[in-house]
C-alpha cells in the first residue's frame, strides 16, 4: 500500500487549453486513464462521453459569451428561468457564462428563442462535435443575424469588476484528498464535479502499482501507537480488498475500502461559490482534514484575486 499526504492543484494549465482538451483532462480523471490522452484522442473521448450521457464531463468547461440583443430578446431569455447560467445586463452587451452541459440543455428545452439560438450557433461554427446529434441547423437565419455574439477571452474576464469577475470567472481545483472530504465537498451544489471511481479503478493493476492509496491521516502522529493502529487497519483492508478482486468487480471489492482512501477529485465553479466554501471550510468548526486543503487554497486564491476573497 501507499500513504500519501493531501493536495490541491489549480487547473491553471487547463484554462490555457482548448475546451475538447479541458472536457477529455477532467472526463479521463475517472477512470484514471490520462495514459491514453495523445494528440488525437480527446475528440473521439468527449463524443463518446456525450453520447453515453456522462453529463457531468460536459459541465467542466465554460464558456462566456457577450451578446448584443435587443431588451425584448433578453426578457426572452431570462423567461426562460434559465438554469445554471450566469446572466449580467451591462450597458452594451449581455454577459452570459454557461458550461457546455447548460448550453446544450437550454438549446433542447428552447431551441426556438432567438437569442438561445444565436449563443449556440456561434458556438457551433467552432465546435460542432459539442452540439452533435442535437443542433438544428435549418433555423431561420433573419432571427438569428439582429443579434450579435462574441466570447470574451479569459484574459477580459480577468479585468472584469469585482462583482461581475465573481460570478464569471470560474476555476478548477483538482483535489488529491481522503473520501471523507470528497463526501463534504460535493455538498457544495454550485459546483461541478468529477471524481476518481471506485466502481471503474482496480488498484490491482499495474497502473496503479497494484496496490492501494491511503491519504495520511492528520489526526495521528507517525511513529505513535495510534498511527501504526490505523497503519495496520488500511494494511489488512487492502490485503481483503485484494482478495476479493481475485473474483469479484471493483465495485464488489470497493465496499471494504474505507474514508482514508486516497480520491481525485475535480471541483469547478466560479469564484462567488469558492468564496461560499471558503467561508464554510476553513473556520474552526469545519472538519480538520478539510481544512487542511482548503485554508492554503483559500490563501492562494486570495492572492490571485484580492478584489473578491
Ligand atoms: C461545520 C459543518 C458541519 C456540517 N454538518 C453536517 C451534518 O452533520 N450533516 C449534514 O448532512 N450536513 C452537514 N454539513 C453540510 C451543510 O449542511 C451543507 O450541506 C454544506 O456545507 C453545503 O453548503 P450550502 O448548502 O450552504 O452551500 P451550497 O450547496 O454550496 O450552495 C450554494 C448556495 O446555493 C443556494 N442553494 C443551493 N441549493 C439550494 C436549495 N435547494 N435551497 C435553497 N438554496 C439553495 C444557497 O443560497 C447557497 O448559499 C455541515 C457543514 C459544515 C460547514
Amino acid at each position: 500500500m501507499q500513504i500519501v499526504d493531501p493536495s490541491y492543484t489549480i487547473q491553471d494549465d487547463l484554462d490555457r487549453a482548448s475546451l475538447v482538451v479541458r472536457l477529455e483532462a477532467c472526463g479521463r480523471l475517472c477512470y484514471k486513464s490520462e495514459g491514453l490522452i495523445d494528440k488525437n484522442s480527446a475528440l473521439p473521448f468527449v463524443k463518446k462521453i456525450a453520447e453515453h450521457g456522462h453529463n457531468s464531463v460536459m459541465e467542466m468547461a465554460v464558456i462566456t459569451l457577450g451578446v448584443k440583443c435587443t431588451d425584448g430578446q433578453f426578457d426572452d431569455l431570462l423567461a426562460l428561468e434559465p438554469k445554471y447560467l450566469f446572466i449580467d445586463r451591462l450597458d452594451s452587451e449581455v454577459l452570459v457564462t454557461a458550461s457546455i452541459r447548460s448550453l446544450r440543455e437550454l438549446y433542447q428545452r428552447a431551441g426556438n428563442t432567438a437569442i438561445v439560438q444565436a449563443m449556440v450557433a456561434f458556438m457551433v461554427e467552432g465546435h460542432e462535435y459539442l452540439f452533435e446529434g442535437i443542433w438544428n441547423g435549418g433555423h431561420e437565419q433573419h432571427e438569428e443575424s439582429a443579434i450579435e455574439v462574441r466570447k470574451l477571452s479569459l484574459a477580459e474576464v480577468d479585468t472584469l469588476s469585482p462583482a461581475l469577475l465573481a460570478r464569471h470567472r470560474f476555476c478548477g481545483v483538482l483535489f488529491i484528498t481522503n473520501r471523507a472530504v470528497t463526501h463534504e465537498i460535493v455538498r457544495h451544489r454550485s459546483c461541478s464535479f468529477l471524481q476518481e471511481s471506485q466502481r471503474y479503478c482496480r488498484y490491482s493493476r499495474d497502473k496503479f502499482n497494484n496496490q492501494v492509496t491511503f491519504i495520511k491521516p492528520m489526526f495521528y502522529e507517525e511513529g505513535t501507537d495510534e498511527y501504526a493502529l490505523w497503519q495496520k487497519a488500511m494494511a489488512d483492508t487492502e490485503v481483503i480488498y485484494l482478495k476479493l478482486l481475485e473474483t469479484s468487480t471493483p465495485q464488489a471489492a470497493r465496499t471494504v475500502l474505507p474514508n482514508s482512501c486516497k480520491t481525485e477529485i475535480i471541483a469547478y465553479c466560479n469564484l462567488a461559490e469558492w468564496r461560499h466554501i471558503f467561508n464554510l471550510r476553513t473556520t474552526r468548526a469545519a472538519e480538520p482534514s478539510m481544512r487542511e486543503v482548503m485554508i492554503p487554497l483559500a490563501v492562494e486564491m486570495k492572492e490571485r484575486y484580492p478584489a473578491v476573497f
